[in-house]
């Protein structure tokens, strides 16, 4: 008998969520009659699941829409602000906080200094006070708090709730829980350049089904889409695109091993690591400032041949992203040029973009 009536919640449930996603889909305004015909629903349910919608404030009537005759039909659409969620990107000095809506539209941001943060034993509740700070000075009602992401340059085990390793926070196998424990809301943690691919994909509406996605920020990561899907590896560690080698014996990287993809091409080896803003290093690079113009060449051959590397084991289109890819569209055809100039199959490097 339960599990009878188990049944009926959970198709009665799917039936409300098809609606709700109709509406959150649709371009344009919904009718009554037009969320029936599209989902092939009787009015009947499609009136119940919208009269339940509108009640929990996550729909709203807006506007009327223009009929050929009789009474004019009220249109429908989500409420964008009925629900928002936080992220939180957890780097080796700072942590990053952004609530986003239901439409990802961004509610607030912060940037939080905190010099190796992970490292102290009570991080977590460092990490809880911070988002609590985070909602309070953005007035941000709880109440509509779906929940949080948690972003970590760091491999993740999530059926053993593990941090299996993070060479550049310097830890290895310690508990989510670590992590997570303090703060009161659902909690997702995942890792940072998987996160950032998947958004990319997300908002994407031009992308193929095959994507590598390489990202540039204080370090090095990646993800890589199979037919659509996120392709984590027997170990989840696929697109892992930052300790791959580029330069035998070359510069040391934080995982401890020589010329890394990682030491070569990070935000951080052309900013922080040389006293300088992102800002700064391209503003001297455009002024043909040698030095910088010298380094910068270093790291766009050794990019090229990370991005080519990527192309040859996975024959699929590379979106770079992250902090650094908002400076690289300058760049882009010089890059391109680089990655075609290795490719024995092929002449054009237009397989690679920039999110
Ligand atoms: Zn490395």
């Amino acid at each position: 008998m339960a599990q009878q009536s188990e049944t009926i919640t959970d198709r009665r449930r799917k039936t409300r969520n098809r609606i709700y996603q109709y509406l959150y889909l649709a371009e344009g305004l919904c009718t009554k009659q037009s969320v029936a015909a599209g989902l092939q629903l009787s009015l009947p349910t499609v009136h119940q699941n919208l009269a339940e919608l509108l009640d929990e404030g996550l729909i709203r009537y807006a506007g009327e829409l223009q009929s050929t005759g009789g009474r004019r039909a009220r249109g429908l659409a989500v409420v964008e602000d009925a629900r928002f969620a936080v992220g939180i990107s957890i780097m080796e000095d700072r942590l990053r906080f952004v609530a986003a809506d239901l439409r990802l539209q961004e509610l607030a941001f912060k940037k939080v200094l905190c010099p190796s943060a992970m490292i102290k034993e009570d991080f977590g509740s460092v990490l809880a006070k911070e988002l609590e700070c985070f909602l309070d000075e953005n007035n941000l009602n709880r109440e509509k708090l779906l929940g949080v992401g948690i972003a970590v340059p760091a491999v993740i085990d999530p059926a053993h709730s593990r941090i299996c390793l993070a060479p550049r926070l310097h830890l290895r196998n310690n508990r989510l829980e670590a992590l997570t424990g303090e703060i009161p809301y659902p909690c997702f943690v995942e890792n940072d350049a998987t996160s950032g691919g998947y958004a990319e994909w997300f908002a994407s509406t031009d992308l193929g089904m095959n994507v590598a996605y390489v990202s540039l920020e204080y370090g090095v990561g990646g993800a890589v889409f199979v037919n659509g899907e996120p392709y984590a590896g027997d170990n989840r560690r696929s697109g892992e695109f930052g300790h791959m080698c580029v330069e035998p014996g070359g510069l040391l990287c934080k995982c401890g091993h020589r010329g890394c993809l990682e030491a070569y091409c990070t935000a951080w080896r052309i900013s922080d690591g040389l006293g300088l803003t992102l800002e700064q290093f391209f503003d001297g690079v455009a002024a043909h400032d040698p030095e910088l113009e010298q380094l910068w060449e270093d790291v766009l051959c050794h990019l090229a041949i990370g991005v080519n590397n990527v192309r040859m084991a996975l024959d699929c289109d590379v979106v770079l992203g992250g902090l650094l890819s908002q400076y690289l569209e300058p760049y882009l055809p010089r890059l391109r040029e680089y990655v075609a100039a290795q490719n024995p199959f092929e002449d054009s490097g237009n397989y690679l973009r920039l999110c």
